[in-house]
């Protein structure tokens, strides 16, 4: 049986600049393998028992893999979805909902746009520092589901109904 496994992390780019974090914030539960986390990090994290403290560095390839070239695309500026004014490093969803893929401009050339739909991380090697806060066996409902419901630290009881979205 896969455990479900909450923690709190801290991520941090190569350069140390930290992309994201847990604190100040409630930390992450996930069902191990159910890739409700990135695969490298849920492999380095199988072992690890409530308490422990780690660091993990996810090669790009393992986290939102390497760069496309072919993920470029010029495209006119009249075709995009954006009122006023352009700048590079905008980014804009290609789509209506929340997991609509996100696109970065990446150059401006008079009245085309060169886009870049590569993930913001693609490319990027990601060190996670990880605090296990619990870890406990899955229930059989979770495994179905195939995400973690009601947190880490009770008997899996809970929230699926209200939260998780998956009905
Ligand atoms: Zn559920």
């Amino acid at each position: 049986m896969p455990r479900v496994v909450t923690f709190n992390y801290t991520l941090r780019d190569p350069g140390g600049r930290v992309l994201d974090t847990s604190a100040g914030g409630e930390p992450i539960s996930y069902l191990e393998g159910a890739g409700q986390i990135i695969d490298g990090l849920d492999a380095e994290l199988r072992s690890a028992a409530a308490g422990t403290k780690t660091r993990v560095t996810v090669p790009a390839a393992k986290a939102y893999g390497e760069r496309d070239p072919a993920q470029m695309q010029k495209v006119k500026r009249t075709l995009l979805p954006v009122d006023g004014e352009l700048n590079i490093g905008d980014q804009f969803q290609t789509g209506p909902d929340r997991f609509s893929p996100v696109v970065t401009v990446a150059a401006i050339e008079g009245d085309e746009v060169l886009l870049d739909a590569n993930h913001p991380l693609a490319g990027v090697d990601l060190t996670f520092d990880v605090e296990i806060v619990s870890a406990r066996e899955a229930t059989a409902e979770e495994v179905s589901h195939g995400h973690a419901h009601g947190g880490g630290s009770g008997r899996g009881e809970g929230s699926c109904g209200s939260g998780c979205g998956c009905h």
